[in-house]
C-alpha cells in the first residue's frame, strides 16, 4: 500500500499542470533542424535566423527578411491586396489560400516594392515559402511583372530572393505561362539597362529556377539552398545514374559556374549595396 502511494505520486508530478504549460510563452526556444541545438528565438533573431554553432540559415518569411535588408521606414509595398481567384475550379482551392492568408498575413507568396539598401534605392520581390509553398501562381507572375515595370519607370534596380516549390498545381497551365511572362518581363527590364539581381535561397526549384531565380546579371544564393529544376529522385530515375551527395546545393551549383557566388547572409546586406553602388549612375569613386 505504501508503494502505491509513493509510485501514484511520482506518476502525476511529472506531468507538468496546465498553469505550468501556459507559463512557457510560446516559440520561445527553437531547434535547429541540422545540429539540433536548441536557442532561444530572440538570439536567433539577432543572429537573422543563422544558427550560432553550426552556421546552418534558418528559413525566413517574407517580412523578416525585408526586415533584416532593407533601411528602417523606407520600404513602400506595392500591390498588397493583389489575391488570387480559382479559375480551373480547382476542389479546395479558395479554402487553401485562405487558410494561408490567414497563417501568413500574407495576400498571396510574394510581396513586391521598394525600398532603400544603405541608402541606395531598389525595387524588389520576395518570396514566401510558407504560402502554398512559394509555388509560382498567376498572382505571384503578375506581382513580378508589375513591379519590374514599375522599378523600369522610376530607373532604379531589382532584386529578387526566390523560395519557391515550383508551379501551382491549382492553377495548371495558367501558373506555366508565369515563366514566360517573367522571363519577358525581365528581359524589358535589363533592355532599358536596368541591373537585375537573383538571390536563390532555400528552396528555389521548378518553374522559379527555371525561370526569372536563373536571368539575373548576378545570381546569388544563400550557403547550402537547395535550387533545382526536378527532384533529385526523377532525375536519378531517368538517366539511371547516381547523383553526387551535393548535387543541387548552392555550392555545387557554384563549382560548376551556375551561380556567380554563395552569400553568407550576415554578408548580404554589405554585398548588395556595394553592387547598387556600383550601378548608380552618377556615383563617382572616390578610391
Ligand atoms: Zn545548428
Amino acid at each position: 500500500m505504501l508503494k502505491d502511494f509513493f509510485g501514484g505520486r511520482k506518476k502525476d508530478a511529472a506531468v507538468p499542470s496546465e498553469k505550468a504549460k501556459k507559463d512557457v510563452p510560446e516559440g520561445l526556444m527553437q531547434k535547429c533542424p541540422n545540429c539540433n541545438k536548441i536557442f532561444y528565438r530572440k538570439e536567433l533573431k539577432n543572429n537573422l535566423y543563422v544558427c550560432p554553432a553550426c552556421d546552418f540559415h534558418h528559413r525566413l518569411n517574407a517580412w523578416e527578411r525585408i526586415h533584416n535588408l532593407f533601411d528602417p521606414d523606407t520600404v513602400e509595398e506595392w500591390d498588397a491586396t493583389l489575391t488570387s481567384n480559382n479559375p480551373l475550379d480547382f476542389p479546395d482551392y479558395e479554402e487553401k489560400l485562405a487558410r494561408d492568408q490567414s497563417k501568413t498575413k500574407l495576400s498571396e507568396a510574394a510581396v513586391t516594392g521598394k525600398g532603400t539598401i544603405n541608402g541606395f534605392e531598389t525595387a524588389f520581390c520576395v518570396m514566401d515559402s510558407r504560402f502554398r509553398m512559394g509555388s509560382m501562381g498567376s498572382v505571384v507572375g503578375e506581382k513580378i511583372a508589375r513591379a519590374l515595370e514599375k522599378a523600369k519607370e522610376i530607373g532604379i534596380p531589382f532584386i529578387i530572393f526566390t523560395a519557391s516549390g515550383g508551379a501551382r498545381m491549382q492553377e495548371g497551365v495558367l501558373s506555366l505561362m508565369q515563366m514566360t511572362k517573367t522571363s519577358i518581363a525581365v528581359k524589358r527590364f535589363s533592355d532599358s539597362g536596368g541591373l537585375f539581381i537573383s538571390v536563390m535561397t532555400h528552396p528555389t526549384t521548378g518553374g522559379v529556377s527555371a525561370s526569372f531565380a536563373s536571368l539575373g546579371d548576378y545570381n546569388f544564393a544563400e550557403p547550402k539552398a537547395l535550387i533545382g529544376f526536378a527532384g533529385r529522385r526523377i532525375i536519378e530515375q531517368t538517366i539511371r545514374e547516381k547523383l553526387p551527395k551535393d548535387f543541387q546545393t548552392a555550392e555545387f551549383l557554384l563549382n560548376h559556374g551556375q551561380l556567380d557566388k554563395v552569400v553568407h547572409r550576415h554578408e548580404m546586406k554589405r554585398l548588395l549595396s556595394s553592387l547598387l553602388l556600383m550601378h548608380t549612375e552618377g556615383v563617382e569613386s572616390h578610391e
